[in-house]
């Protein structure tokens, strides 16, 4: 049966947390002196923002059908994601079928690859792919996890990304991942506090909650080697992120330094099926954390997910809410799902993407179950209280 074909691509730029969760104001735990390459300089150290991490904001994608059905997206990218959508990519689907989505991600991948291949473009390139998905749900009447082959388990279960693991613990989550605060520049002084934190956290938590560092490139493999052994005795499950994501190398010598047992996991500012095959086959990591609003979209996750399992690894998509539910449910080799805390305590569960979803599912006893991501498309609606602005058009 013939579907409607898409009409228009419109993308709107939006801020005040959302999809670019950085983007928030006041005291939150996401921007206070959290370690990053830039803690270097002492001026760009107590605050992400004061380096600009929230320059961009959200990119919201619309895809319209002939008959007037709408599916959206919200990723980052901002104004010049938005320029980008419009002026380059929606001639891709302009006049198409929206089940097309192989050969409209091929020729937006490939006709952007001269100026693209990884950040912005492929953010952008995301945002459309997910307003495509959102849109084939749509129009099929199913949820997108249906789609990709349905659930594999009746429920979601997650462990919590913030400053309060034992929080997280009581609200029942399976583990707690904090953000490291010292880095290099900070000295040995600083080393001894990221373990006397993790220490601290253990001692509230008990033996068997799983919890894990987040170090969001901010380390080297001297210092992360380093933080690793010493936070092996308070049970570290796992090190995020340590290094550059352009370092392969640094991360291979990483994951051979760890002590037994602890995992090395990174992703989330890596792209498309190029690069985790890098991840891959340079053996630099024990778990891939791909997000699907940075990584290429849902299209492109499942290519990178099935070379993730054919290698025997986990594939656990950093934040990136429904958009990850809807995956991450239909995949054995994505046991369990990251959820941000974005409650600025973080002392209580609040939707990941709040304010700018509605119908936005939030886990329960650490939980999502498969019933409820049974509605057309990623299930979501956008919240029109949220001001949109169109910078561009074609
Ligand atoms: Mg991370």
């Amino acid at each position: 049966m013939a579907l409607p074909k898409i009409k228009y691509v419109r993308a709107f730029t939006a801020t005040g947390g959302g999809a670019d969760y950085h983007d928030q104001t006041g005291a939150h735990w996401i921007d206070d002196h959290i370690a990053t390459p830039m803690s270097r300089y002492p001026e760009y150290r107590e605050s992400r923002r004061s380096f600009g991490i929230n320059v961009l904001g959200t990119l919201v994608v619309e895809i319209e059908a002939d008959d007037g059905t709408i599916g959206f997206a919200v990723t980052t990218g901002g104004e010049p994601a938005c320029y980008i959508v419009e002026k380059h990519l929606a001639r891709f689907l302009e006049g198409r079928n929206p089940a097309d989505y192989e050969k409209i991600w091929d020729q937006m991948y490939f006709s952007t690859q001269y100026y693209g291949r990884k950040g912005l473009v492929v953010n952008a390139i995301s945002g459309v792919d997910l307003a495509l998905w959102d849109l084939l749900g749509k129009l099929r009447g199913e949820p997108v996890h249906q789609l990709l082959g349905g659930p594999v388990r009746d429920e979601l279960q997650f462990y919590a990304t913030g400053a309060r693991p034992d929080v997280a613990k009581e609200l029942g989550f399976i583990g707690g991942k904090m953000p490291l605060h010292h880095g290099p520049a900070e000295g040995l002084e600083g080393l001894h506090k990221n373990v006397a934190m993790l220490a601290d956290m253990r001692a509230k938590v008990g033996d068997d909650f799983w919890l894990m560092y987040d170090c969001w490139m901010a380390l080297d493999v001297d210092y992360a080697t380093r933080l690793a052994i010493a936070c092996h005795e308070h049970g570290l499950k796992w090190l995020e992120e340590a290094i550059s994501p352009d370092d392969y190398w640094g991360y291979a010598e990483l994951k051979r330094n760890v002590p037994k047992g602890m995992l090395v996991t990174t992703g989330e500012h890596e792209a498309t099926r190029w690069g985790f095959r890098m991840l891959l086959e340079m053996d630099c990591c024990d778990i891939i954390q791909p997000d699907v609003g940075w990584c290429g979209g849902v299209t492109e996750l499942l290519k990178i997910s099935a070379l993730a399992d054919a290698k025997g690894k986990m594939v656990v998509p950093h934040g990136s809410s429904v958009y990850s539910y809807h995956f991450v449910i239909t995949r054995h080799n994505s046991p369990f799902a990251e959820f941000l805390m974005m409650h600025p305590g973080p002392t209580e569960v609040v939707p990941m993407f709040a304010p700018q979803l509605l119908g936005e599912p939030v886990p329960v006893n650490g939980r999502i179950k498969a019933s409820q991501l049974d509605k057309p498309g990623f299930g979501v609606e956008l919240n029109r209280d949220v001001p949109l602005n169109r910078p561009y058009t074609h």
